[in-house]
C-alpha cells in the first residue's frame, strides 16, 4: 500500500493530527493503530487526569510555560465546545488549596503574578471554599489560615471520546483516509526517498510519516537514526478512588523543586460519584503501563547504558527526585501503601478515612519523560523530533491539552515536506478553532 502521509498511533495526538489534515489538500492518508480501538493507552480516561491544562492552577508551571500551554489549550476548548457532547467534557471549578501562613502567602504572590493574565482567576477564603467544596473545609483545624486560587474555567475532558470525534470528523472530510486498527508497526526504514513501514498485516510505503505513538515514537526515531541522545524515563501515575467527595478539581501547591504536579483530587468525569486522587509518580521499566512485554523495548532505549545511568543519577540528584520517587513507589504497595497515601490526601480532605480509599487497579498510564543523555537533564512536557520527512511526538503531560496546537504545527510541517503542490491553510485552522480576538 502507498500513501502520502502515514500516521502511526491513534491516541489523542494521532486523532488531532488526522483532523488537522483537513486544512491541507492531501487526501492520501493512512492511519495505523495497534489496538482494536482509538485511545486505549494514555489517552484513555482511566489512565490520565482528564484535565485540559491551561496553566492558571498548575503550580508546577512558571508564567511563561503557563501562557504557552493556555494558548495551545484554547484550540482544544473551542473544538470541545463546538461538539456540545456531555460524554466529552464537563466544565468544572479548579482550585489550588493552600493551608498555613507560608503557603497562603505563596499563593497570594502567585495570584498577583498570574491574575492579570487569567481574568477568571480569583483568590478565595475558607467560606467560599466551603461553599464550593464542603468536604475540603470539613474537620479542618481551626486557626490555620486557608486560601485557594480559584479558576471557574476548568474543563475535564475524556480524551478518548475526543479522539473518536477527531476521527469521525477527519473521515467525514476525507473519505479517502484509511484507518487500520489491530495494526502495529514492527519496523521502519527509508528506501529510495520513501518510508517503508512493516506492520503485522501489511507493508506501507509513505512519503511522510508522523509517529504519534507515545513512548514508541522515540523508539522509531532511534530506528531511523534520530534523537539518539534521548532516552525514556517512564513515569507511571496511579490513582486512588475515594467515593463522593469533590465537585471539581482541587490541587495542592507545588512541592518545592519537584517538576511533577503534586497529588490532587477530582470528580471522575466517567462517574462524578467517585473522586480520584493522584496521579502518583513512579518510574517503571515499561513503554506502556500494564504491558510487561514492552519492558524489552524500554530496556533498549538507552537508559540502561553507562551514559544512561549517569544521566539518570544526575536527573534524580538535580531534581531532588530520589526521595520523592521512593515515597511514590510505596503508595502502590499492598496494605502500607494506602496508609502513606492517606497522609497525602488529608491536606485536601481532612476527614477522609483509610477505608474510604481504594487503589484503582489496572488504571493510570505512563508519562514518557525524555532524558537528554548528553546534558543529563529531564525534558518536561511533550517533545518533538523533526526529521527529513518524518515527525516523532513523545507526549507526557500536558500532551493531551496541547494536541491541537501540536497538530497544527505538524500539519504545516508535513505540507512543507510534501512540496509546493501541498498547502496547509493556517488561517482556516484559526477560524475554526483559534481564540476569538475578544476573549482574554
Ligand atoms: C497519569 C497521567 C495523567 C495525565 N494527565 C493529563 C492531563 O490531565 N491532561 C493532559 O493534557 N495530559 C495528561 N497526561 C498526558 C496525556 O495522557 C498524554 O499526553 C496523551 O494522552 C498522549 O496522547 P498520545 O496520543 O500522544 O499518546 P497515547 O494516548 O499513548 O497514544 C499512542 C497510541 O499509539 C499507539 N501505538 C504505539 N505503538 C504503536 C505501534 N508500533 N504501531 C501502531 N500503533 C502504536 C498506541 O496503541 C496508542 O493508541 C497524563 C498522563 C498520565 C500518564
Amino acid at each position: 500500500m502507498e500513501c502520502e502521509i502515514l500516521v502511526v498511533g491513534l491516541g489523542v495526538s494521532g486523532g488531532a493530527f488526522a483532523w488537522a489534515l483537513k486544512f491541507t489538500n492531501v487526501r492520501s492518508v493512512v492511519v495505523v493503530e495497534k489496538n482494536s480501538a482509538p485511545a486505549m493507552v494514555n489517552s484513555s480516561p482511566m489512565n490520565n487526569a482528564q484535565t485540559s491544562h491551561e496553566g492558571d492552577t498548575e503550580t508546577n508551571y512558571g508564567l511563561k510555560k503557563a501562557l504557552a500551554v493556555r494558548k495551545a489549550a484554547m484550540y482544544l476548548r473551542r473544538y470541545v465546545d463546538s461538539k456540545n457532547d456531555r460524554t466529552l467534557s464537563r466544565k468544572t471549578t479548579r482550585m489550588v488549596l493552600a493551608s498555613g501562613a507560608g503557603k497562603v502567602a505563596q499563593l497570594e504572590e502567585r495570584f498577583r503574578e498570574f491574575g492579570p493574565h487569567y481574568p477568571h482567576l480569583s483568590l478565595i477564603g475558607p467560606v467560599e471554599i466551603g461553599k464550593l467544596e464542603p468536604k475540603v473545609m470539613e474537620g479542618r483545624r481551626p486557626g490555620v489560615p486557608v486560601a485557594a486560587l480559584l479558576s471557574t474555567e476548568g474543563y475535564a475532558i475524556n480524551y478518548q471520546r475526543l479522539t473518536e470525534h477527531f476521527l469521525q470528523d477527519a473521515l467525514a472530510h476525507n473519505p479517502e483516509m484509511k484507518v487500520f486498527f489491530n495494526t502495529g508497526v514492527r519496523s521502519v526504514k527509508r528506501e529510495n526517498g520513501m518510508f517503508v513501514v512493516e506492520t503485522n498485516h501489511t507493508t506501507v510505503r509513505a512519503r511522510t510519516v508522523v509517529f504519534e505513538a507515545g513512548a514508541y515514537s522515540l523508539h522509531f526515531a532511534h530506528k531511523l537514526g534520530y534523537g539518539l541522545q534521548y532516552a525514556i524515563l517512564s513515569v507511571a501515575g496511579s490513582f486512588y478512588s475515594g467515593g463522593r467527595l469533590l465537585n471539581g478539581k482541587v490541587y495542592q501547591p507545588q512541592i518545592e523543586n519537584i517538576p511533577f504536579a503534586a497529588i490532587h483530587g477530582d470528580a471522575d468525569l466517567l462517574n462524578p460519584e467517585d473522586t480520584r486522587f493522584g496521579p502518583t509518580t513512579k518510574p517503571l521499566p515499561l513503554m506502556e503501563r500494564h504491558q510487561v512485554r514492552t519492558s524489552w523495548d524500554w530496556l533498549r532505549m538507552g537508559l540502561l547504558s553507562p551514559r544512561g545511568v549517569r544521566a539518570l543519577v544526575k536527573v534524580l540528584w538535580k531534581n531532588k527526585l530520589l526521595g520523592y520517587v521512593l515515597k511514590n513507589w510505596v503508595f502502590d504497595l499492598p496494605l502500607i501503601g494506602k496508609w502513606f497515601f492517606l497522609r497525602e490526601v488529608r491536606p485536601i480532605i481532612p476527614t477522609i478515612r483509610h477505608r474510604d480509599l481504594k487503589l484503582r487497579r489496572g488504571a493510570g498510564g505512563i508519562r514518557p519523560q525524555i532524558i537528554d543523555l548528553e546534558s543529563g537533564s529531564l525534558i518536561m512536557g511533550d517533545a518533538t523530533i523533526v526529521g527529513d520527512g518524518c515527525i516523532f511526538n513523545t507526549t507526557p503531560s500536558p500532551g493531551a491539552s496541547v494536541c491541537l496546537a501540536n497538530a497544527k504545527r505538524d500539519a504545516a510541517a508535513v505540507a512543507a515536506f510534501l512540496g509546493e503542490a501541498c498547502r496547509f491553510d493556517a488561517e482556516a485552522f484559526e477560524r475554526e478553532v483559534g481564540e476569538p480576538a475578544t476573549s482574554h
